[in-house]
C-alpha cells in the first residue's frame, strides 16, 4: 500500500507514520530524517539545504523531489511505502505523480491529519529527539523513562533547532501558504483521508486504522 501522511508541523505524521509502518511492514520514508541525516554528515545537499531548514523555510523542491525519486526505486518500496512530510508543494505532489506513472505506481490514501494552532505550538516545543536513532519523544506527552536519554539506544535527546518557537511560526506560514492547498488537490483525487490528529497517539492509531481497515488485511 502507498501512503501519504499529510500535516501541519507537530500533527503528528512522525509518529504515525512511523506505527503503520511496522503494522503494514512497509518504510517510511521521511524526508526531515534525510535531510536532517545529510545536514549531520555534511554532504553537498545537506549544506545546501541546512539554511532553509534552520530558518523554518521548506529546502527547494528539487532537492526533495530527487531524495525521494531515488529513495522510491529502493527494493524495499516494492510492496508499499509510507511518505511523511512529502509532498509539501503543488509542484511537488505534480512531480510525485509523474515518477509514479513512470514506476507504474500510485498512491492509494493521503492521511491527512488536522490539529489546531495552539496545540501545534505546545506540541512543538517540548517535541525532543534521539540524536543517534532519531527517535521523538515529548517532555509532557511522551516522556522517556530517564530524562533526556532515549528509551531504545541510550544516547541523549536534544531540542532541534526549527522547533523554536519563532522558527516554528515560520514553519506554520509556510504550512499554510504551501502545503495546506495540497488538501484540496489531493480531495479532488478523492484519495483524501481526514483524521483528527487530536488525544492520544494510540486513539489516533486507531483512527487510521480504521480509515486504511480494509487494506491492512489485505497487505499482511
Ligand atoms: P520535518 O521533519 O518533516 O518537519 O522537516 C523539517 C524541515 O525539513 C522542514 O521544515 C523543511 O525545511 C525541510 N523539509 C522536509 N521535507 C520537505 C519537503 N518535502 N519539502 C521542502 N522542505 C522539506
Amino acid at each position: 500500500m502507498n501512503l501519504i501522511f499529510l500535516g501541519p508541523p507537530g500533527a503528528g505524521k512522525g509518529t504515525q507514520a512511523c506505527l503503520l509502518s511496522e503494522a503494514l511492514h512497509v518504510p517510511q520514508i521521511s524526508t526531515g530524517v534525510i535531510l536532517r541525516n545529510a545536514v549531520r554528515a555534511g554532504t553537498p545537499m545537506g549544506v545546501r539545504a541546512k539554511s532553509f531548514m534552520d530558518s523554518g523555510s521548506l529546502v527547494p523542491d528539487e532537492v526533495v523531489v530527487g531524495i525521494v525519486e531515488e529513495r522510491l526505486q529502493a527494493a524495499d518500496c516494492s510492496s508499499g511505502f509510507i511518505l511523511d512530510g512529502f509532498p509539501r508543494t503543488v509542484a511537488q505532489a505534480d512531480s510525485l505523480d509523474s515518477m509514479l506513472a513512470r514506476l507504474g505506481k500510485q498512491i492509494e490514501h493521503v492521511l491527512s491529519l488536522t490539529v489546531e494552532d495552539d496545540e501545534l505550538l505546545t506540541r512543538i516545543s517540548g517535541r525532543r529527539m534521539c540524536e543517534n536513532c532519531g527517535k521523538g519523544y515529548h517532555v509532557i506527552y511522551d516522556p522517556p523513562k530517564v530524562s533526556g536519554i532515549c528509551d531504545l539506544c541510550g544516547s541523549a535527546l536534544y531540542q532541534r533547532d526549527d522547533d523554536r518557537v519563532e522558527t516554528m511560526r515560520k514553519r506554520l506560514n509556510e504550512y499554510y501558504q504551501k502545503t495546506a492547498p495540497l488538501i484540496n488537490y489531493y480531495s479532488e483525487k478523492m484519495i483524501l483521508r481526514p483524521i483528527s490528529g487530536i488525544g492520544a497517539i494510540e486513539d489516533i492509531q486507531s483512527r487510521i486504522e480504521k480509515v486504511l481497515e480494509g487494506s491492512i488485511r489485505d497487505n499482511s
